[in-house]
């Protein structure tokens, strides 16, 4: 029997994979994000498990206002379309 190449721990039976399923997502992740992937590890995993919890709240509140701004500029360039929605 074969262990994840990544982990080295899973007790899934691999055959086909070198990766287990939670390291294949972890891989998705990598093929999607890139850096991005790093810089959050790095940022989140490198505090005390107290302090993570509120890295993650901020990285999450970070996310979603870097979304609502990119939206109010997509507004301003293409204009406002949410009044068609309604029709
Ligand atoms: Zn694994």
């Amino acid at each position: 029997m074969l262990s994840c190449s990544l982990c080295n721990h899973s007790e899934e039976v691999l055959i086909l994979s070198r990766f287990c399923t939670k390291c294949r997502k972890i891989k998705h992740y990598l093929s999607l994000f890139e850096n991005r992937v790093y810089e959050v590890l790095d940022s989140v995993l490198s505090r005390e498990i107290s302090k993570q919890e509120n890295k993650i709240d901020m990285e999450i509140k970070r996310e979603i206002e870097n979304k609502k701004q990119n939206l109010k500029v997509n507004k301003k360039i293409y204009g406002d379309d949410s009044k068609d929605y309604n029709k």
